[in-house]
């Protein structure tokens, strides 16, 4: 789905990201893993475009992103494929980010209706539809504040769902929230996973990552550092940073 080649990305003279590859076939789950810093959420945020790039392919669906001027002054051609691209790569991030002044309901039908221009009646249905997915059907008529941090989230999961996108990027999913609620929100990721869905996580949870992805990537300070499938990876790292990383999360 997502295909990304030798991307560099800096913000001023900072290098975040110097040279990376990644690739989500269809129905594959990555896990993107790494200390703090290391340019995972810049990863995360160019594969949907949220951020510029400065060199380096980046294709969808095997559709190269076009873009206009060089280094610095690189950006998309194309507004209507960056739209497409943004569309289909849903973005769940550490904060819910729900809107507080529209219920739960609301929220998840916002984008389908207003950016897709979908018809209501049917996003509604589909809306009810994947809040009992997530398993808080009961809340489509509150708001935002009236719920727990992993209903929260579970509505912000329904709400990239309901863009029936063709991957899910989640960034940090589970780090907002205390250690029972956090659990809620993996069984959500887990189902997900198992459905076949593409995914890439940004994950600080090592046994989330090891349970659920068929390929583990370790940047170290903007470069992939190792990667592998997760029981090679995580029962027999092959370098130091790696090994030092497990054991200082675990
Ligand atoms: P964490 O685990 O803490 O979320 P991360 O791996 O997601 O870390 P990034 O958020 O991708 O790391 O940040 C990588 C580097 O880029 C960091 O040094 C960060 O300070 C820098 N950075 C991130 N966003 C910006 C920005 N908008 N402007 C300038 N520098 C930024
Ligand atoms: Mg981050």
């Amino acid at each position: 789905v997502i295909a990304i080649h030798g991307l560099h990305k800096a913000y001023g003279s900072l290098e975040v990201l110097k040279g990376v590859d990644l690739t989500a076939p269809r129905g594959h789950v990555i896990s993107l893993i790494g200390s703090s810093g290391s340019g995972k959420s810049t990863l995360l945020r160019c594969c949907n475009l949220l951020e510029d790039s400065q060199q380096g392919e980046i294709l969808f669906e095997g559709e190269a992103v076009r873009w206009k001027g060089e280094g610095l002054n690189r950006h998309p051609a194309d507004r209507a494929q960056v739209t497409r691209i943004r569309t289909n790569l849903s973005m769940v991030f550490q904060q819910f980010n729900l809107w507080s002044h529209m219920t739960i309901l609301q929220n998840v039908m916002e984008a389908p209706v207003t950016v897709l221009r979908r018809d209501p009646v049917e996003v509604e249905a589909k809306a009810r539809e994947y809040l009992a997915k997530v398993g808080i059907a009961d809340k489509a008529d509150a708001w935002p504040a009236m719920l727990s941090g992993g209903q929260q989230q579970r509505a912000a999961i329904a709400r990239a769902l309901c863009m029936e996108p063709r991957a899910l990027l989640f960034d940090e999913p589970t780090s907002a929230l205390d250690p029972e609620l956090e659990q809620e929100v993996v069984r959500v990721i887990k189902a997900l996973a198992e459905e076949g869905r593409t995914m890439i996580l940004v994950t600080h949870d090592m046994k989330l990552a090891a349970d659920c992805s068929d390929h583990v990537i370790f940047l170290h300070q903007g470069l992939i550092e190792e990667q592998g499938p997760p029981a090679a990876m995580f029962k027999a790292p092959q370098t130091a940073r790696l090994r030092g990383f497990l054991s200082a999360t675990s």
